[in-house]
């Protein structure tokens, strides 16, 4: 194959994925002559997760295109909020914790194992359950079995957050998820979670909620104030309802767990009732 000089350029939203020297409008780049333009795209750095289009000489093209000599090439990122091929829902590497905990505050469905089940596993769940992958790891977002995935921009936790939300626009539901195990809440009378509770808790609070998958229970806590808050931020901006389901004596959130519910689940107690 002969090889090809064609000169590319990446719009800013991608330049943090490229060396400093292409951030300056267009550069050149000498391929093999037979590599795709994905590839291309990829060997400089830049996952296929982040682009939204590939222009040559004017005209939309394919991740699939052979570039010829001389084109000129446009990168584009991916247009927000960014539709998918599903209703929104996440799988989040073993580094993203903390944001699986505060999606699922909002009511997102964002599964989490806080053990490392290497990139193979994570990537053919992806496939296996339709979830947007979410990483900070450029090679997990190169691999070709996922089912969609998206790079996390910020390594804080709130720019995370922010960041998801106006990539993927997922409906919010606050205070329905359990932000342990991303089960979903129900309200429950505090005469059938009584054994879950220690004295103080059952004197002090009267409205409960309890994950439909792993059992813990929730209530008003010491975390509520910094909870509400995540929650009214996100909420005045990407909308959804503050307070959480309508009922009268809705439960007021996924706040604190169950002391018993942790030491049945002694492998949770890491992700149970600290702050998001
Ligand atoms: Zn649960």
């Amino acid at each position: 194959m002969e090889r090809a000089e064609i000169r590319i350029e990446f719009v800013p939203e991608l330049h943090v994925f490229v060396n400093v020297r292409r951030r300056a409008g267009r550069s050149a780049v000498t391929t093999d002559g037979s590599s795709t333009l994905g590839h291309v795209v990829e060997s400089l750095g830049v996952p296929l997760t982040e682009v939204g289009g590939l222009v040559v000489d004017g005209a939309a093209a394919d991740a699939s295109h052979v570039p010829a000599p001389g084109e000129q090439v446009s990168v584009l990122a991916v247009a927000r909020p960014q539709r998918l091929p599903g209703p929104p829902r996440f799988l989040l590497d073993v580094h993203l914790g903390t944001l699986a905990r505060r999606l699922r505050l909002l009511g997102v469905d964002a599964a989490y194992e806080s053990t490392d089940i290497g990139d193979p596993a994570l990537a053919a769940r992806s496939a296996d359950e339709q979830r947007v992958l979410l990483s900070r790891d450029r090679g997990l977002l190169h691999r070709r079995e996922l089912w969609a995935g998206a790079y996390v921009y910020s390594h804080r936790p709130a720019d995370q957050l922010r960041d998801v939300l106006s990539r993927f626009a997922p409906p919010l539901a606050p205070w329905t998820r359990c932000t342990a195990c991303n089960g979903t809440l129900r309200e429950v009378a505090k005469t059938s979670v009584r054994e879950h509770l220690e004295d103080g808790t059952e004197r002090s609070f009267d409205v409960f909620a309890q994950c439909t998958a792993c059992e813990q229970v929730y209530w008003r806590g010491a975390h509520h104030e910094q909870l509400s808050g995540i929650v009214a931020e996100a909420v005045a901006e990407f909308g959804g309802d503050p307070d959480g389901p309508a009922a009268p004596a809705a439960p007021d959130g996924p706040l604190h767990t169950s002391v018993a519910a942790q030491r049945r689940r002694p492998d949770r107690a890491a992700a149970g009732p600290t702050p998001v």
